[in-house]
């Protein structure tokens, strides 16, 4: 199913929903504090995990 991300301008919370919102319609708000001020959030699951980060714990003598 089609999840469409926003983030609370004002809690800074981000909340999912089912159905995209179209500019220029309020009829969407944050769950938590109601606040209109919400900004629409695209999720990126490519380059999120950087390389070499982790994993490599060789070395120790
Ligand atoms: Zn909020």
């Amino acid at each position: 199913m089609p999840l469409y991300e926003y983030k609370c301008e004002k809690c800074k919370i981000r909340f999912s929903v089912f159905q995209p919102v179209e500019e220029g319609k309020e009829n969407l708000a944050c769950p938590k504090c109601e606040s209109k001020e919400i900004k629409k959030v695209f999720s990126s699951f490519s380059s999120y995990f950087s390389k070499d980060s982790c994993g490599s714990s060789f070395g120790f003598g």
